[in-house]
């Protein structure tokens, strides 16, 4: 008999590299970039290249639609894709978005919504090309794919780490998971955070300065908690890690656990030559007003994971989010 074996033993990064290796279609023209970074890599010129992103929004998977405003849900829905745009070290241009949404939405919800979404979309300068609209029977779902540019020696990959580079984390995390948790206990005081899971802000300026930084590696945002992500970068440059957290990468109204594997910080997270660090803080300071969060080296054996906060080891039984697990 044949062994059935269900999509969650596979896992969700597991099936997406099935997918870039068995089922990619046709193969890439030089300079093309596909599965597995923040964007795929098209060339536009010699010199510049467009970032092509796709994020999906499923009622009661990815939100409570009874518990989070409309209008937060429009911004979110536009701030996924910008993050992943700014991860790559470029600047977002265009969105495409695509709605399932039940026969009997409000429709004061479907225009706070599109709200949301047009304002966060007016203030970073991105057009709405298109989308498609259908009736769901029953979760709302939300699709936006993004376009956006980058000079080409701007871009930067999850393989392109080095070991002995620093790591760095643009904000405190854990804030988005808190907020979530107060969300679902209906303890609404912390604003900030509840702000932080509702609202969450793309890093677009600073991902486009760090992405015109020679000495910065590698980059992506942090989705799927810190260390689920820190693991992609591993993995695609062969490398380990020796992380020392400190109350610094803590946000206030999160536990440590919240800050290595909550999920939803859209924080980025990239590795600097060691010699090139400091002057990259003083700077980022100096141009940006930025304080950035070290928070460990990259080592050269590649696999190794280690994780101490305050000089104990930090036993790791959660990455952070997989879809299927
Ligand atoms: P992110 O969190 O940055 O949006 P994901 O973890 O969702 O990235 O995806 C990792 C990579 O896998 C990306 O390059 C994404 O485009 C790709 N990917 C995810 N799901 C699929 C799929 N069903 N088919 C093809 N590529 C996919
Ligand atoms: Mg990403």
């Amino acid at each position: 008999m044949a062994k059935i074996s269900s999509i969650s033993s596979l896992g969700e990064f597991g099936f997406i590299d099935e997918i870039s290796k068995n089922y990619a279609g046709a193969p890439l023209p030089l300079g093309w970039l596909g599965i597995g970074d923040d964007c795929a890599v098209i060339p536009k010129d010699t010199e510049n290249s467009w970032l092509i992103t796709t994020d999906m929004l499923l009622g009661s998977v990815h939100f409570l639609p009874d518990l989070i405003p409309p209008r937060s849900l429009g911004y979110k829905s536009l701030a996924v894709s910008l993050s992943d745009i700014a991860a790559m070290g470029g600047t977002a241009r265009a969105a495409f978005l695509s709605l399932a949404m039940p026969k009997n939405t409000d429709d004061t919800w479907a225009r706070e919504f599109m709200q949301g979404f047009s304002d966060l979309a007016a203030a970073e300068n991105v057009s709405l090309l298109g989308g498609d609209t259908t009736a769901s029977k029953n979760d709302i779902c939300i699709n936006v794919a993004m376009m956006g540019e980058a000079p080409n020696m701007s871009i930067k990959l999850r393989s392109s780490a080095h070991a002995g580079d620093i790591v760095v984390v643009s904000r405190p995390l854990g804030a988005s998971a808190a907020g979530f948790n107060m969300i679902l206990n209906q303890k609404l005081e912390n604003s900030a955070a509840i702000r932080a899971h509702h609202e969450p802000v793309a890093e677009t300026r600073l991902g486009a300065w760090l992405g015109a930084q020679n000495d910065v590696h590698a980059m992506m945002d942090i989705s799927d908690g810190l260390l689920q992500d820190l693991s992609h970068i591993l993995r695609a440059s062969s490398a380990g890690a020796r992380l020392d957290i400190t109350g610094a990468l803590i946000h206030p109204a999160a536990s440590l656990e919240q800050a290595l594997s909550g999920g939803e910080d859209y924080a980025l997270l990239f590795t600097v030559a060691p010699d090139a660090f400091a002057k990259l803080v003083s700077n980022a300071k100096k141009e940006l007003g930025r304080d950035l969060i070290a928070i460990g080296t990259l080592t050269p054996d590649a696999g190794e994971y280690d994780v101490f906060h305050h000089g104990k080891r930090v036993k790791i039984t959660k990455l952070g989010f997989d879809h299927f697990a």
